[in-house]
């Protein structure tokens, strides 16, 4: 993971509102952290500008969290490129639903043959892998033994009969699997080490004469930058309805995946995870996105940044009632740490069998703060700093300015008084304890 980025959203973490540089310094590891993942030059150009315009929007000035908020937006914009909800694979009306498979040599389409076919049999379909890429010289011997690992029927050209036609094996393996009931058919093709013209030429015949239902573009994650010129390519070439994401078991951050997603449109269906045919499962946006950008770490971390936080925090709060300069400023500061209360609630709220906790959380009133703050944002520094200058047409300017009653700002004072005078005794007396503040 990129430490830096975590660092940013840890530090952004401790802001009430986000300012323009603090969003220009988020967005720029945001970048970085991209750029590792190995995601396209433009596709991350792109992506950043989305974030930097969003961030600087209403939503998060709004927002009660507003680091959290951006975060959610990173999280929600990945998603989005990578496809919002999950796509699942197209059946054909009238069996057999043909599904083909494209992309370079070595990106695991035959491996991916196997796994398709083992996980469509499981479902209780009756899958047919076709041979159609007679390139390699074992090619076909490797599709049989894939299938005969999944258990699947195989059509494959005689061996011995000479070197066949792969647009007629592929026209002849669907004919095959309509005459005999089966329900899919995978095709699977050949490719070469770098985009090729002819190969291109071949796999678009094979297209053409086959009709596939789903057309599905093969690219191994460690492809890095060079995912955008071959899926473009295959585009361009081939067409495909959507992408296979392939040997996400490597160290691949995925960043292909979200280069592939922005530049072709179409959508990942499924990601392979290892050499095993059940090393494979459907593709889920929010988790790729989380893996790009570590966010499950992130939000993990950011918590612990709070918790590290909130105790220095409270340490010099109690010092500062042991010596008698605790002041507005600083019962602000401690209203605005509660104010997190809010997230975490919301998180509770979500754990199943939290009831006990809820109860007590429940009694919480999130917006008690918001109006604290709201009248001590009213005043002036000087009053902050020093509530005795507190006098009754200083009071009235100030519930003014907070949209509030006299009343209400006097009962804030008095309940920072007696907060102050209170914490006070207790910090001498060496036992500095009250709820929210850890220990000393
Ligand atoms: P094809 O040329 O596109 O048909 O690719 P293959 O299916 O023959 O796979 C090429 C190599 O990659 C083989 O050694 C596979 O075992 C391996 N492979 C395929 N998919 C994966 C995967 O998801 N993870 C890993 N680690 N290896 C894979
Ligand atoms: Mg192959």
């Amino acid at each position: 993971l990129s430490d830096r980025l975590a660092d940013t959203f840890k530090n952004l973490r401790k802001k009430g509102t986000l300012s323009a540089s603090d969003v220009d310094g988020t967005v720029r590891e945001i970048r970085r952290a991209l750029l590792e993942a190995d995601v396209a030059f433009d596709v991350v150009k792109q992506f950043t500008s989305r974030i930097r315009e969003r961030a600087l929007g209403d939503e998060v000035n709004k927002a009660l969290n507003p680091a959290q908020q951006v975060v959610q937006i990173v999280n929600e914009e990945l998603v989005g490129i990578l496809g919002g909800q999950q796509r699942r694979l197209e059946f054909a009306k009238n069996p057999p639903t043909v599904i083909m498979l494209a992309g370079l040599q070595g990106a695991g389409k035959t491996t991916l043959a196997g796994k398709l076919a083992k996980w469509l049999a499981k479902d209780g379909h009756t899958p047919l892998l076709v041979a159609a890429d007679l390139q390699r010289p074992n090619a076909v011997t490797q599709l049989s033994v894939v299938a005969e690992q999944a258990g699947v029927a195989v059509f494959a050209p005689e061996p011995g009969n000479g070197v066949g036609n792969p647009v007629k094996v592929a026209k002849d393996g669907v004919a095959y699997a309509r005459s005999r009931q089966y329900d899919t058919v995978i095709v699977d093709t050949a490719g070469r080490l770098g985009v090729d013209a002819e190969l291109m030429k071949q796999a678009a015949n094979i297209r053409k004469a086959v009709d596939p239902d789903e057309v599905l573009f093969v690219i191994d994650a460690m492809i890095g930058q060079d995912a955008v010129n071959t899926a473009k390519a295959f585009q361009d070439g081939v067409d495909f309805t959507g992408v296979v994401l392939s040997k996400l078991d490597g160290d691949a951050r995925g960043g292909a995946a979200l280069s592939v997603a922005s530049v072709t449109g179409r959508p990942i269906i499924f990601a392979s995870t290892g050499e095993g045919l059940d090393d494979f499962e459907p593709f889920h946006p929010d988790r790729m996105a989380s893996r790009i950008l570590d966010l499950g770490d992130i939000l993990t971390l950011i918590e612990q940044a709070q918790e590290a936080f909130d105790e220095e925090e409270a340490r010099k709060v109690a010092e500062k009632f042991a010596t008698d300069t605790f002041t507005l400023e600083d019962f602000l500061k401690q209203m605005q740490q509660l104010r997190n209360m809010g997230s975490i609630k919301k998180m509770i709220g979500m754990l199943p069998g939290a009831g006990a906790m809820r109860e007590q959380l429940d009694s919480f009133d999130e917006r008690e703060i918001v109006r604290t703050e709201a009248i001590i944002q009213s005043m002036t520094p000087a009053e902050r700093r020093n509530a005795k200058l507190l006098n009754g047409s200083r009071r009235l300017r100030i519930a003014r300015g907070a949209g509030t009653s006299v009343t209400e700002v006097n009962q804030l004072v008095q309940r920072f008084e007696q907060a102050a005078k209170m914490m006070k005794t207790v910090a001498r007396g060496g036992m500095p304890q009250m709820p929210g503040m850890g220990p000393v």
